[in-house]
């Protein structure tokens, strides 16, 4: 007679290889879990299925614990009594890796690897190739599903896949609270409450204590295999439509507050919504037996896997956009409540990463501050951060793990810090420096029309960096004088394509609308390095920082320059134009460029076009080699000015991007303020103004040691611009030249030290 505890048990079949091996499988799956056997049991027969279909020896099931240890619960393969007596803690061995990290693993030669770490009692020693996946819901790693094989190959990327499909269903069972009580699930990693510092690095500056509001936690999947692939079909095609409303609504929305670019990237967004090889690939996934949200959520770690692989930087911009829109569908296909209804008013953003159709969402206006746990400074999010002045926290490891809506936070991006639910202690010290902050604003609003001159006189002319067209009317508001460094590449790295002349053209000419008669220096495209071009193929190098960017690139691509300045030109419309090109490293470079600029000038006279009323060509002096070449460069241009972010990189060979050498080369070190000297003698003996449109002319006590230096024009985000002239209406220039002059004669090293004494024994406000 059977065993009637066993009526219900599901036959396991041959290894199925074939393209209909993961309808089988699910199909499979579903029987044990439909069968009335012991929770435990399902778990033994999912491993026994998963061995065989996957044609290996060893499937094996790890759960995490309260004590947040993964304990072996199931196996097939492995020595049975090693059940529930083999604990690996987050991190140890292959599973805890793969726990540690929430990626699969997927290796032939497990045992060559660091993290190989086989138990005796297990039995594992013989089986090399390994692949684990991590078994997640709601965020958390509940568990690691691996299987095992003697053979010396990886498994294919397709299998990874199906694999992680059989996580996605032990995810839903262990959240049954059938196997580990919900009481024990809910203890699992739970999020911290006590005071906690985190670290991350300063991608746009800026002090914020605030509420955090958590974006987008990823939405949950319920149900993975499905019972009518019909039903699948018709709720994924009115969830595509409904984000094709969505997206069409945002376009709507920032039709005139934003910048074509920045619109262009909400349309490449829809277009990638709507890609038919993508679509088509979900519909498969539904056609093997996955319900809708499973094949989206399965191609969206496919993509991203197979985006990853790839390694390029703009690839991985995308991946934000793939798992921003998957997650989107996956929401709207559940009507699942993604905690938009309890945002607060003004809030810091938490993400994991983040896509700019997500932050215009939000509204600029809202967003205090955003902490990422990824990113990077060179990202679109970093760029419009620091355009509109919101600090921004990159690479904060743990933030998206320990942050809750609602915690409360103080992110000090300054110094790359972030408290979680600090202390009363902490939470007075910084309120205590925001007060402080405050009353400086206060100050610098009442300095607002008075002029930006020190002590003994001198006046200097405060300009402004801008990228975008929603900064403009920042520049009618402030006192700045105009704009002393226009990044035009910012809207070229928005779009989808190369933008054509007209659209530059309109651009370039609504960009001097708003500027309603202060000067614009608008700076070239700085493309390549670490700021490539998605529609502009780059060659693969080893060192992009020192490769084929800017003007490398036009010397190659002399179209580029000739557009350009063809746009700039009509743009100008007979206003007057000033143009400055970015990474000149010999003079050489300089007069071809002038070439083909003059080329276009004569264009467009022989047109009968409008030509500028006046026009101006300066250079960007930030690669070393040009201040050796210094006294026939100016004979050829009208102004230059110094991009002291990369001078400083190329003059110490320090990437400016290291967390290792952030602070080791210092601007306030003698061999960089000799170098920022020497240009300003030679720029002086040539008649020619030389500006500082860098970083360093953004902070106090640097702009105080570049104004004893002799320079009388800075360039900076407007939103340094209330301290520095502050600075500057405290110091007298005559008294600090004679200082810094002697410390360049006898002085050594880093001057920071020396600088930040005096200006506290002078009264200087830096
Ligand atoms: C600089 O290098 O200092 C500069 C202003 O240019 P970038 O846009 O590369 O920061
Ligand atoms: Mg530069």
């Amino acid at each position: 007679m059977t065993d009637p505890a066993k009526q219900n048990q599901p036959q396991n079949k041959k290894a199925l290889k074939d393209s209909s091996g993961a309808t089988l499988l699910l199909s499979e799956l579903r029987s044990i879990m439909a069968s009335s056997i012991h929770a435990e049991d399902k778990l033994s027969e999912i491993c026994k299925l998963t061995a065989t279909q996957f044609d290996v020896e060893v499937c094996s099931i790890y759960l995490m614990r309260s004590n947040d240890e993964l304990e072996l619960f199931a196996t097939h393969g492995l020595n049975p009594d090693a059940v529930h007596k083999t604990h690996l803690k987050t991190g140890e061995g292959i599973v805890g890796y793969v726990a540690q990290h929430g990626t699969p693993l997927n290796i032939a030669n497990a045992s060559k690897n660091p993290n190989f770490a086989p138990r005796p009692l297990t039995g594992e020693e013989p089986y090399d190739s390994f692949c684990a996946v991590p078994i997640v819901r709601e965020q958390k790693i509940r568990g690691i599903l691996s299987i095992q094989s003697s053979r010396d190959e990886a498994l294919a990327q397709q299998r990874v896949e199906l694999l992680q499909t059989v996580a996605m269903v032990l995810a839903e069972f262990v959240a049954s609270g059938d196997i580990i009580s919900r009481h024990e699930l809910a203890l699992i990693s739970k999020p911290m409450r006590k005071p906690t510092q985190l670290h991350g690095q300063t991608f746009s500056p800026g002090l914020v204590i605030s509420q955090a509001f958590v974006h987008r936690p990823q939405p949950t999947v319920k149900n993975v295999i499905a019972d009518d692939p019909a039903v699948e079909k018709a709720r994924f095609q009115k969830a595509i439509d409904h984000l094709d409303d969505k997206i069409n609504s945002l376009i709507g929305k920032t039709h005139d507050a934003m910048d074509t670019g920045i619109r262009e990237m909400l349309e490449s967004y829809r277009m990638f919504a709507q890609d038919k090889p993508w679509q088509d690939k979900i519909i498969n996934m539904i056609d093997e037996g996955l319900t809708a949200d499973a094949a989206v959520q399965r191609a969206q770690s496919e993509t991203r896997s197979r985006f990853e692989s790839l390694d390029t930087p703009i690839l991985r911009e995308k991946i934000h956009d793939i798992n921003d829109i998957s997650n989107r569908l996956i929401f709207a296909l559940n009507d699942q409540n993604d905690n938009q209804d309890s945002r607060p008013d003004k809030f810091i953003l938490v993400a994991k990463s983040l896509s700019p159709a997500a932050l215009f969402e939000y509204g600029l206006d809202n967003i205090q501050a955003i902490v990422l746990s990824g990113g990077s400074r060179s990202g679109h999010i970093a760029i419009i951060a620091r355009s509109v002045g919101i600090p921004l926290l990159g690479q904060c490891r743990d933030a998206f793990r320990y942050i809750r809506n609602g915690d409360q936070l103080i992110v000090d991006s300054d110094n790359g810090l972030l408290y979680l639910n600090p202390s009363d202690y902490v939470q007075d010290l910084y309120e205590g420096r925001l007060n402080q902050a405050k009353q400086q604003a206060r100050r610098y609003q009442k300095n607002r029309e008075k002029p930006a001159r020190t002590l003994d006189g001198t006046d200097i002319s405060l300009q402004m960096n801008a990228a975008l067209l929603g900064e403009m009317p920042l520049l009618s508001d402030s006192s700045a004088d105009g704009i002393g460094l226009f990044r035009t590449e910012i809207s070229f790295m928005g779009r989808s394509r190369y933008p054509r002349v007209a659209d530059q053209a309109r651009f370039y000419s609504a960009v001097l609308d708003q500027a309603k008669g202060k000067t614009v220096t608008f700076r070239t495209v700085d493309i390549g390095g670490d700021k490539p071009l998605p529609y502009f193929k780059s060659p693969d190098e080893e060192n992009p920082a020192l490769g084929w960017r800017a003007m490398r690139i036009i010397m190659d691509r002399p179209a580029v320059l000739r557009t350009q300045t063809r746009a700039l030109i009509r743009g100008a419309n007979g206003r007057p134009l000033r143009m400055m090109l970015p990474f000149v490293s010999d003079v050489n470079e300089l007069l071809q460029a002038k070439k083909l600029i003059k080329m276009e000038f004569d264009q467009a006279e022989k047109m009968g076009a409008p030509l500028p009323e006046t026009f101006e060509l300066g250079i960007m002096i930030e690669v070393p080699s040009i201040v050796w070449q210094l006294e026939e460069v100016f004979q050829h241009i009208d102004f230059a000015a110094i991009g002291t972010n990369d001078l400083k990189q190329y003059l110490f060979a320090s990437d400016y991007r290291s967390d290792v050498l952030k602070d080791r080369y210092d601007v306030l070190s003698i061999a960089m303020l000799r170098v920022l000297r020497q240009i300003k003698t030679a720029a002086d003996a040539a008649d020619r103004p030389v500006s500082i449109c860098g970083e360093m002319a953004s902070r106090p006590i640097e702009a105080m040691a570049l104004i004893a230096l002799g320079f009388d024009t800075l360039s900076m985000p407007i939103t340094a611009m209330g301290s520095v002239k502050d600075m500057i209406r405290s110091m007298h220039q005559g008294e600090l030249t004679r200082y810094v002059d002697y410390l360049l004669r006898s002085g050594s090293g880093n001057i920071r030290k020396k600088l930040e004494s005096y200006a506290r024994d002078h009264n200087i406000r830096v």
